[in-house]
């Protein structure tokens, strides 16, 4: 799940509650049960390994690094204008 602390959003593994600091490391998990299939389905984070086992082997698992890829794709960014955003955000010590 993704909370948000003073520095900013996290992404937070759903099934031990810890922070996820490497997304090389961890997965996104789309429920592929058919009630979900309207598109209202609750995507769990969770690290690769450790917590996966503990996923139901039914649901679709996708590398978090391109979920968050097509997460960005699908809000009309690009990597060009969130490079621009992060040298603005340095350049003003945000
Ligand atoms: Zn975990």
């Amino acid at each position: 799940m993704i909370q948000t602390q003073s520095s900013g959003p996290i992404i937070v593994c759903d099934i031990c509650g810890k922070r996820i600091t490497d997304a090389k490391m961890a997965l996104a998990v789309m429920p592929n049960s058919k009630k979900y299939q309207n598109g209202n389905g609750r995507v769990l984070h969770v690290h690769k390994e450790s917590c996966q086992a503990e996923v139901d082997e039914q649901e679709g698992t996708d590398e978090l690094t391109r979920h968050i890829r097509h997460l960005i794709t699908n809000v009309n960014l690009t990597l060009k204008e969130l490079e621009e955003e992060d040298r603005i955000d340095r350049d003003f010590d945000i």
